[in-house]
């Protein structure tokens, strides 16, 4: 090692001498520190989704002995929130984090990377990316912008929302104003909702004055943060619109692979590592959240339906079809989706559902 260091260090000299255009080797790009920046859409301090981000650089330059250190700014720090794409894409920084639903207007195909009503839960989706070629398909879809992506987090099953009506059919969507994004959104809209887009600051005041009759947000851990129970009566599950919410790190391309392969391996490693920290930090204090939500501010937690939710799964698959039809990506993403959740539908149903049945009286949500 040490004799192959000592050539490739006097052969650029050498180079280096007769003005010889050389690109950087390995042994003085391992000498390197890298020093990123990283922009978010997530207000400061939001937790697990600022926080990931920030864990994620942390143990970035924890792992790499300090060679990659990346400073993080919370949305509109440095960039307004929904300018991340354009600002990694552009170069501007070098990474970002984020979901990819936000680029819906500029990628309609990367849509399916974050969330699909009735789509797939946190380990279907990760096994799509991991497994079934789901990461090289995205990573397709960001080509043409200059990014390239990686899982960097999962919601888990998201709730259906706070509603200051009880939800009985698909007809009280009829008229219902409520504040719900992506795909879920124009589910709903076909059904007559009026769907508005309000950012995290004003949902709260929207839907306690009764400008909205309806918002969703994240899970129990988020929700109970914005004190939503304060202002809706039901709180409806599941989160059919999100059942599952894929969380991304995006990296400037040039900047990635100016890296040399070993910091590579680390941002990958980390990412994966944060995808999964992310998902445990939900599950955990979602369960913790929900309980309080129930003994100590009395919620009333409603399901959805049955006869409701087999409509709204039907609205879905009408409006997946014609959103995938607009472009040829989006048909080829759709398609690559369906494929795997059909793949894999079947043994959930003998593994994940069947053992849901059995257990499912040990965690009764029927106050006592
Ligand atoms: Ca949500």
């Amino acid at each position: 090692m040490e004799r192959r260091d000592f050539l490739k260090k006097t052969g650029v000299a050498a180079a280096a001498v007769a003005g010889t255009a050389v690109s950087v080797p390995a042994v003085l790009a391992k000498e390197k520190t890298y020093r990123w920046k990283m922009v978010t859409t997530w207000p400061p301090g939001l937790p697990v989704l600022q926080i990931g981000a920030e864990r994620f650089a942390k143990r970035l330059e924890e792992v790499t002995g300090g060679r990659i250190k990346i400073q993080v700014f919370a949305g509109g720090e440095l960039v307004p929130p929904l300018g991340v794409f354009d600002a990694v894409s552009g170069g501007t920084v070098e990474c970002g984090s984020g979901a990819s639903y936000y680029w819906a207007g500029k990628v309609p195909a990367g849509q399916w990377f974050s969330s699909v009503p009735f789509g797939l839960n946190p380990q279907g989706i990760n096994a799509w990316f991991y497994s079934g070629g789901g990461l090289k398909l995205w990573e397709e879809v960001y080509a043409p912008f200059n990014i390239i992506p990686r899982p960097q987090g999962n919601t888990g099953v998201q709730m259906g929302g706070w509603f200051r009506k009880e939800m009985k059919s698909i007809e009280d969507f009829r008229g219902l104003k409520m504040r719900i994004p992506g795909l879920g959104g124009k589910v709903v809209a076909k059904a007559g909702c009026a769907v508005t887009l309000l950012p995290a600051g004003e949902i709260f005041t929207s839907l306690e004055r009764g400008v909205i009759d309806a918002t969703e947000w994240v899970g129990p851990l988020h929700d109970l943060r914005m004190g939503f129970y304060k202002a809706a009566q039901y709180y409806y599950y599941p989160g059919w619109h999100e059942p599952g919410t894929c969380l991304e790190v995006i990296f400037n391309k040039k900047a990635y692979e100016e890296l040399p392969k070993d910091l590579q391996a680390a941002i990958d490693a980390v990412a994966m590592e944060t995808n999964l920290w992310s998902l445990c930090e939900f599950e955990s204090g979602n369960g913790a959240a929900l309980e309080e939500l129930i003994t100590k501010h009395n919620v009333n937690l409603v399901q959805f339906p049955d006869a409701l939710l087999e409509d709204l799964r039907k609205l879905s698959e009408e409006t997946l079809e014609e959103e995938a039809a607009k472009d040829p990506m989006s048909q080829k993403v759709h398609e690559a989706f369906k494929k795997f959740k059909k793949q894999i539908g079947g043994w959930g149903t003998v593994s994940e559902r069947a053992y849901y049945d059995v257990i499912i009286d040990k965690y009764s949500l029927k106050k006592e």
